[in-house]
């Protein structure tokens, strides 16, 4: 056997894997487990996008190496995208970047833009994976505290000036894993200053970007003014399509990241599936019906489900966006002892907020990812262990 690098061994654990081994020993011993643990979609892809694949997949074309940086077709439509969507312009060619999944972008980023002990600014809680690329790039991470009180944004002012001054990086992610939360336009110009004044580069990881109740269509950090000058958004079919297993994203905005992600990913991978990329233009460009249905579908689950929290007396919050819900932990539990205890005595996982940071202490992590009759037998089981 070969030890791993020292870079490798700094990685962080991936600490849901322990939390998997859990609910798969509870399941082993013959329970029937609610697990809403995890972040993957329940619900397959849309037959259409299905279809498109299913006859792309039988040209030659496709057969061989794709171009380098991706078709202009699939380029093309993420710019008529942003501009139906959110009213932005994007030069397909300069401005778009193809990714294998949004994490590969993330975790790409800090090896792109980044000098060993450069320093990186990142949500806490958070989407473990920023973590990934800052260790890779031997740069150092400084955590933003996302507080309830706060809406779970960042108070810039209250981040330490000189840690600031070395910041070159900063990762941002309305709505919110795992808070649920999302973002309003004069936070995303208030960031636009901030990075501005510092010379930070911003990746805004949009996963989310489709998932927005209430009415309320979350906001893409390029409508603002002059965030093409200071960053980029990272956009996934994983959620707003049910594409997770297809492993497809891309980065728009700012010219000079697209371009070194462009570079980085001329090393990394010659190209992507073209077949794949056919379904995803037809997946950007035809009926968004689907994702009015999901959004919908989410939103009743979201709706079924924090009624029946509030039902059993647990006091709790509606997300505004993404598939999850951050539920605080009563006293005299810690996230760790609290989802234990819902797994052994309920049959219910969730996933401990102190995986996604110090500060998702007092939390659990819930997706909505099941359907709303499992939901709130969810809540009846954790109701019985009379702990509110
Ligand atoms: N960003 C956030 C906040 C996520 O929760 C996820 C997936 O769980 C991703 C990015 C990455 O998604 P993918 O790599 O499937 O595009």
């Amino acid at each position: 056997t070969f030890p791993q690098s020292n870079l490798l061994q700094q990685l962080p654990k991936q600490f849901f894997a322990s939390l998997v081994q859990k609910v798969n020993a509870v399941i082993a011993e013959g329970h029937d487990v609610i697990n809403l643990g995890q972040g993957n979609p329940d619900q397959p892809t849309p037959a259409h996008i299905v279809n498109a694949m299913q006859q792309a997949v039988a040209k030659p074309a496709y057969h061989k190496y794709s171009p380098f940086r991706g078709y202009s077709f699939l380029k093309e439509a993420v710019a008529t995208f942003y501009k139906r969507e959110y009213g932005v312009t994007i030069d397909p060619e300069k401005e778009v970047a193809i990714l294998f999944g949004g994490k590969a972008g993330l975790v790409e980023m800090p090896l792109c833009l980044l000098n060993p002990g450069d320093v990186v600014l990142v949500p806490d809680p958070g989407y473990p994976d920023y973590w990934s690329g800052v260790v890779l790039a031997r740069a150092r991470m400084e955590m933003m505290p996302l507080r309830a009180e706060n809406d779970f944004l960042p108070d810039y002012e209250e981040l330490n000036k000189d840690v600031v001054r070395q910041a070159k990086l900063m990762f941002l992610n309305y709505p919110n894993n795992p808070t649920g939360a999302t973002a309003t336009e004069s936070f995303f110009k208030e960031t636009v200053s901030f990075a501005e004044t510092y010379g930070i580069a911003v990746v805004h990881d949009f996963a989310y970007g489709a998932i927005g109740f209430d009415g309320k269509k979350p906001v893409s950090f390029l409508q603002v003014e002059g965030a093409k000058d200071v960053g980029i958004e990272i956009y996934t079919f994983s959620k707003t399509y049910n594409m997770a297993g297809w492993r497809i994203g891309f980065a728009v905005g700012n010219e000079s990241m697209i371009e070194a992600i462009n570079v980085l990913q001329d090393h990394l991978y010659v190209s992507m599936f073209g077949a794949i990329q056919e379904a995803a233009a037809v997946a950007l460009l035809q009926s968004q019906q689907c994702v009015d249905e999901l959004v919908a579908t989410y939103e009743a689950r979201r709706n079924t489900f924090i009624r029946a929290l509030n039902d059993i007396g647990w006091n709790v919050q509606a997300p505004a966006g993404s598939f999850f819900a951050w539920l605080p932990v009563p006293e005299g539990y810690t996230s760790e002892t609290f989802a234990n205890l819902l797994l052994e005595q309920a049959h219910v996982a969730v996933a401990p907020g102190i995986g996604f940071g110090e500060h998702g202490e007092g939390y659990v992590r819930t997706g909505l990812l099941t359907s709303e009759e499992r939901l709130k037998e969810a809540a009846e089981r954790i109701g019985r262990l009379q702990l509110f």
